[in-house]
């Protein structure tokens, strides 16, 4: 047995930072120990797509987290959890050595989907601050990029290389960019914006494969077109890990099943973040992979880790992007139902509200600010008829 900790928490990521943090506010005499596969400390995720790009106050040291006492707290970088033994309350790791734990938190996120294709330094997905730096070196300023998915990362990043003179082709499998998560009139606009900023669009398209010759990569398209650039980035989404949990006989299925306090089925060990499957006091069980689930997630397991006994109580957590001129904040579900909606113009630009068999299953706002606290108000508490919702949100 290497060491004992009264906190391990696997995964050093949004969810594990703001956990930790929790724990050294509540528990400061507490041995913490953080157990990463990432070569740096919890950092804030989201600038990597966003201001790290677009924002001159930004820089590589500007998005690490700030822990009340970071020098009490053990990291080991570079070093996967390879098993988890709940009976002896021991991980183990990559290294061969083993920790014990009082209490566990369990918050590893995904690893990013993939296509066929060899290992290559200029084919890569955004997930780690190491890609973003690859990233940097194999598209400087005058190379060409190709990213390959139209969700909210994809589109950030297309964006992103483009405004750094990056000629970048962003391929969707949709007609119209975003059209899944917004109604047809404001995924027209969304995708106005890329086209006003040179991003070139690739609608309806799937990647299948891709090639890495010398130093460039051709992607192959399933309807036989071929793309060839100095680097492609899949931005196709991520898969939650959870064969550790499986493994160690945590009940899993969408994710890492929790009670409303965050506990697995396992009562010692936590689980928060991507691979969070928890109660959802309005939307019922859910999964939910955005930041500010991994922040309060993170945040109530740190704090029950160390004795409090507090209800996951943070419901329809907000999902966010800032792209190009374009700002969007949702809560609620936004997947269902986008062409039965209630769309309000404000002076800037819309309120949504997704409909669901009459009643607002999610609200999201474009170039609006609204009370999201009162958005979910709303969703918790619908009124009775669609006309009772119109202006009951106002712009602030
Ligand atoms: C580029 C990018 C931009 C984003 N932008 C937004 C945004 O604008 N708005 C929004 O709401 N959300 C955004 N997200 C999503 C948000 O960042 C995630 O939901 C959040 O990071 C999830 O936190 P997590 O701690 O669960 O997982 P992660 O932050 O992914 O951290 C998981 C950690 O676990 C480690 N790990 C994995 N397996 C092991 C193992 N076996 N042993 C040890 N360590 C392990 C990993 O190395 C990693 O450090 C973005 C994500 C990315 C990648």
């Amino acid at each position: 047995m290497n060491k004992e900790y009264k906190y391990i928490i696997i995964g050093g990521g949004m969810a594990g930072a703001n956990a930790a943090i929790e724990i050294q506010k509540n528990a400061p005499e507490g041995s913490l120990l953080i157990v990463t596969e990432e070569a740096d400390k919890p950092y804030h995720r989201p600038p990597l797509t966003k201001e790290l790009w677009t924002d001159p106050n930004y820089n590589e040291a500007t998005i690490y987290y700030d822990f009340p006492n970071e020098e009490a707290i053990d990291f080991l970088t570079e070093t996967t959890v390879t098993e988890i033994n709940p009976k002896e309350k021991v991980i183990k790791t990559d290294q061969n050595a083993t920790y014990q734990y009082d209490k566990l938190l369990y918050a590893i996120g995904g690893t990013p989907n993939w296509i066929e294709g060899p290992k290559s330094d200029r084919v890569l997905a955004i997930r780690h601050f190491d890609d973003y730096r690859k990233l940097r070196q194999y598209a400087p300023k005058g190379s060409n990029a190709i990213v390959v998915g139209g969700g909210w990362v994809g589109a950030e990043l297309a964006a992103a290389l483009q405004m750094n003179q990056v000629e970048t082709t962003l391929v969707f499998p949709d007609e119209i960019l975003n059209e899944k998560r917004l109604p047809l009139e404001l995924a027209e606009k969304f995708e106005q914006s890329f086209i006003d900023a040179d991003v070139s669009l690739i609608n309806d398209a799937k990647a299948d494969h891709y090639e890495a010759t010398g130093d460039k990569v051709t992607l192959h398209l399933e309807d036989g077109q071929e793309l060839t650039a100095d680097v492609l980035i899949l931005g196709i989404g991520i898969k939650p890990k959870l064969e550790l949990a499986e493994a160690a006989g945590l009940e899993v299925g969408n994710g890492v099943i929790a009670n409303e306090y965050l506990q697995s089925s396992d009562k010692d060990i936590y689980v928060a973040g991507d691979v969070l499957n928890y109660i959802d006091l309005i939307m019922g069980r859910k999964k939910f992979e955005h930041e500010e689930q991994a922040e309060k997630s993170g945040q109530t397991a740190g704090r029950n880790m160390t004795g409090a006994k507090e209800v996951y109580d943070h419901a329809a957590p907000l999902s966010y992007t800032d792209v190009l001129d374009i700002s969007i904040e949702g809560v609620g579900d936004m997947s269902r139902n986008r062409d039965d909606a209630l769309i309000e113009a404000t002076d800037n630009g819309y309120i949504v509200y997704y409909l669901s068999n009459g009643k607002p299953s999610g609200i999201l706002t474009y170039n609006t600010k609204v009370d999201l606290d009162q958005a979910r108000q709303i969703l918790a508490n619908p009124p009775e008829t669609t006309e009772e919702l119109r202006g009951s949100l106002k712009p602030l």
